[in-house]
């Protein structure tokens, strides 16, 4: 059965966020013939080409003075209105703090079963079968919406976006939101200064726990991070003992991250940090006890002080990357 497919797109710091490519890239994969629409909200001036090249068929940049911060209504109601006129099957967004709070709202109002943060999704029988985990990473559940429209969620990191490819043509369509009373409006946003890799769409992950000690200590963390080309995230007793901000915590509270390496140094490995991290591809953790579960989830272990550690794994990847 042929679906269309809705994928809202995201921009962050002028530019587009990789998980708005993964999206078009699930949605390729169950479109079955149908096609591919992204629809921009407003925001930056992106022109739409690179969706189209990601595997877009059409892409609708909505422009409208109310879309340029986001907020619930205004969004709501713009993507409402692309969505009747372009009559989706599928709606799809990357599990991000706006997708989380716009999907559902957009699925209660069109009645649609709502499937949230998806690591893959694929065709089985006919039906879009979607998998996410459950029970903060512990098990994985397979879902599917068994009527109408489909309303989902996707955990960045975990689809594998396409290739770019500059040959693909497609429309771009620009389309006018109508007015709409926001019920809230975004009067400033402050903006921390970004710093060094983005978290969630970071391929590699360096993390401090409390065991890393001090704010000072993170610098060798700093350190390798840097020559790995990774981010830096923490544990929230990392956080809360003021050793970093809380922009760096990962975990049932703090961000999700699913990297394809994720080094864990001085992180004991308590549930609410796994909720965030455990679905990261390769886990290599550093911990002078033997027993810390970090172990249980780790591929690769190095019982042993960080401080020595970690600036020799610095060291080593300096001269192995050079
Ligand atoms: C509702 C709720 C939500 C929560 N949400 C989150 C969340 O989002 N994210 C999160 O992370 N936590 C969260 N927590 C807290 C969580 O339960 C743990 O307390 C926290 O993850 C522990 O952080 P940690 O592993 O850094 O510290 P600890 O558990 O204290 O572990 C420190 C580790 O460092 C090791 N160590 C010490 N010194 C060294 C050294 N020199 N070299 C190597 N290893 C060393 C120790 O052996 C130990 O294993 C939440 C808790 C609750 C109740």
């Amino acid at each position: 059965m042929a679906r269309n497919i809705l994928v809202v797109a995201e921009v962050r710091n002028g530019q587009l966020r990789p998980v708005s490519f993964e999206c078009i890239a699930a949605g390729r994969a169950i479109a079955e013939g149908g096609s591919v629409t992204a629809v921009l909200l407003s925001q930056a001036d992106v022109d739409g080409s690179e969706l189209i090249a990601r595997g877009a068929d059409r892409v609708v940049l909505v422009k409208g003075e109310h879309l340029k911060e986001y907020t619930p209504d205004g969004w709501l109601s713009a993507l409402q209105q692309v969505y009747l006129a372009e009559k989706a099957d599928v709606v799809l967004m990357g599990h991000t703090g706006i997708g989380r709070d716009l999907l559902p709202r957009f699925a209660m109002r069109n009645a649609a079963g709502m499937i949230s943060d998806a690591i893959a999704v694929k065709l089985e029988g006919g039906q879009v079968v979607f998998t996410r985990p459950i029970y903060a990473g512990k098990a994985y559940v397979t879902q599917v919406v068994t009527d109408g429209l489909i309303v989902a969620t996707i955990r960045p990191n975990n689809v594998a976006a396409l290739e770019a490819d500059a040959g693909r043509s497609g429309d771009v369509v620009q389309s006018e939101a109508a007015p709409v009373d926001l019920r809230t409006v975004v009067k400033e946003v402050v903006r921390q200064a970004a710093t060094g890799v983005d978290l969630t769409a970071a391929k590699i992950v360096v993390a401090g726990g409390r065991g890393v000690k001090s704010a000072e200590g993170f610098k060798p963390l700093y350190e390798l991070a840097e020559v790995l080309g990774a981010a830096v995230g923490a544990s929230r007793a990392a956080a809360d003992a003021g050793f970093c901000d809380y922009a760096l915590q990962i975990g049932q509270t703090g961000k999700t991250v699913t990297p394809d390496l994720y080094i864990a140094c001085g992180i004991s490995g308590a549930i609410q940090h796994l909720a965030g991290m455990s679905a990261s591809k390769v886990i290599v953790a550093i911990n002078k006890d033997p027993e810390a579960p970090i172990f249980k989830v780790a591929d690769y272990g190095i019982v042993g002080d960080l401080f020595e550690v970690v600036p020799l794994l610095t060291r080593e990847f300096k001269a192995l990357l050079g």
